[in-house]
């Protein structure tokens, strides 16, 4: 009898940040679980150009369809996010089995799971909490670094989360989570503890799905970082990034270029033009809104020339943290971020901006050690001397070499789990075994 080959649809939101790990998903189900698959993309307009050198870096098993364009004017401006979890309820209605992506660590998940019974049991705002918030097996939060969708429960961006959680709950057949075992067992353990009585969908750890070196090559300003970096002695340079959309105010990037240069320390820095009201102003155009060349504060590049490189808008952020001179990462702590930066060793700065970013930042410095973090000033911004401080202990102080060391431990499970036999490849083939099965039995099976 011939076998039909399982096709899976993908329905990614439009920014990188999701797509990303999305992609290396969808390389995993295609070539080693004999899967077609099919992105489902909506989008604003036409595709950004990272976005379709991502996309046009894919096997013929995998094929993309853009949705029309969808005018996001019309939302709530406070509703900062737009995810695909409205899919879930239109594969029940067609039978369809689904599973979530969250493309984000198992703290997160954990925290966004736990909501709808907080919700009920907190009656405060959670920035106003005495006292730091205690998950099962997660290391405790202050409720002001919980992530921007939840501190304000008036908001309809907190609305909008109370209902993807409740979505969660009653469409998924599973999650998988882009992080791995040894990263966060205890959380891991609790998560999986708690489907056991069938209220919640089972959890699979399949990370680090991180981007492929090979998708950022070949652009002409690309080369010419990885070149200055491949002049650049070993451990010596501070990259600095804030994601594929993380912008800071003028007087904020001010403080920044002052401080790389007052630390003396060599840097690579990915710049884009200010934005005075919003820290993810270009999350889905990627591209400077600006030439960020003409913000700068007057003769920095020529006073930091040599021992700093400034690039505009993005960098092949892969290449240069697995690159030999790469010594630290000040990093906004977007999770694929982080998880780049573990795969490839590189201790960080945590200068979390803007989503569950400051969730992520807790855990690389309480809970993993990983990380310094910065100190935002009763200005609300972070110093030159506080960047200093943390550009000078991260590339060539006593506290740098701990991180360092404590990162290597994480890189190296990194490099396990993915093996054949390691925990997250087995994972991530749990949930295929369901896949061609009927809803009603998963069901079944799920809540054992
Ligand atoms: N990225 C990159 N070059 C850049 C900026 C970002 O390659 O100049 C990639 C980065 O490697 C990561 C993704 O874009 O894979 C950003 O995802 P993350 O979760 O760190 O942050 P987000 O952009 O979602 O805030």
């Amino acid at each position: 009898m011939q076998q039909t080959q399982p096709n899976v649809a993908i329905v990614p939101t439009p920014g990188m940040g999701h797509l990303i790990p999305l992609v290396e998903l969808a390389n995993q189900l295609a070539l080693h679980h004999n899967f077609l698959v099919t992105f489902i993309i909506p989008t604003d307009g036409s595709p950004m150009k990272p976005q379709r050198r991502v996309l046009q870096s894919l096997p013929n098993s995998i094929s993309t369809i853009f949705l029309p364009p969808t005018n996001f004017d019309d939302l709530p401006e406070d509703l900062l996010m737009v995810f695909g979890t409205d899919a879930l309820e239109v594969a029940k209605e067609f039978g369809i089995l689904s599973f979530i992506f969250f493309p984000s660590n198992a703290l997160v998940l954990s925290f966004v799971l736990h909501l709808p019974e907080l919700d009920k049991k907190v009656t405060c705002e959670f920035r106003d909490l005495p006292e730091p918030l205690q998950l099962p097996g997660c290391v405790p939060i202050h409720g002001r670094d919980l992530a921007d969708s939840v501190q304000h429960k008036k908001s309809e961006t907190y609305k909008w989360l109370l209902g993807v959680a409740k979505q969660y709950h009653h469409f998924a057949a599973g999650i998988m989570v882009n992080s791995f075992m040894d990263l966060e067992l205890a959380v891991f353990k609790a998560l999986m503890e708690g489907d056991r009585s069938g209220f919640r969908p089972p959890v699979y750890p399949v990370g680090p799905l991180i981007q492929n070196a090979f998708i950022n090559e070949a652009e002409h300003e690309q080369s010419d970082c990885l070149k200055w970096l491949d002049e650049q002695p070993s451990g010596s340079v501070l990259f600095i990034s804030f994601g594929s959309g993380g912008t800071l105010s003028q007087e904020q990037l001010n403080e920044l270029a002052l401080g790389l240069e007052m630390s003396g320390q060599r840097f690579l820095w990915v710049v884009r033009s200010p934005h005075e009201r919003a820290a993810n102003a270009t999350y889905f155009s990627v591209q400077s809104i600006e030439d960020p060349f003409d913000f700068l504060p007057k003769g920095f590049v020529e006073r930091t020339k040599g021992v700093g490189l400034v690039v505009s808008s993005w960098a092949p952020q892969v290449q240069i943290l697995s690159h030999e001179s790469t010594g630290g990462f000040l990093s906004h702590c977007g999770w694929n971020s982080i998880l780049e930066s573990i795969v490839h060793g590189v201790p960080l700065i945590a200068w979390p901006l803007y989503a569950e970013q400051k969730m992520n930042a807790v855990q690389l410095t309480d809970d993993l050690k990983v990380a310094m973090r910065v100190q935002v000033n009763e200005n609300g911004l972070v110093g030159k001397e506080d960047i200093a401080k943390c550009a000078r202990g991260l590339i060539g102080g006593e506290e740098g070499k701990l991180l360092r060391k404590n990162m290597r431990k994480h890189k190296d499970a990194a490099a396990n789990v993915l093996s054949q036999d390691g925990s997250s490849t087995k994972s991530l083939a749990q949930p295929l075994l369901f896949c061609g099965q009927p809803r009603e039995n998963l069901r079944v099976r799920v809540s054992r």
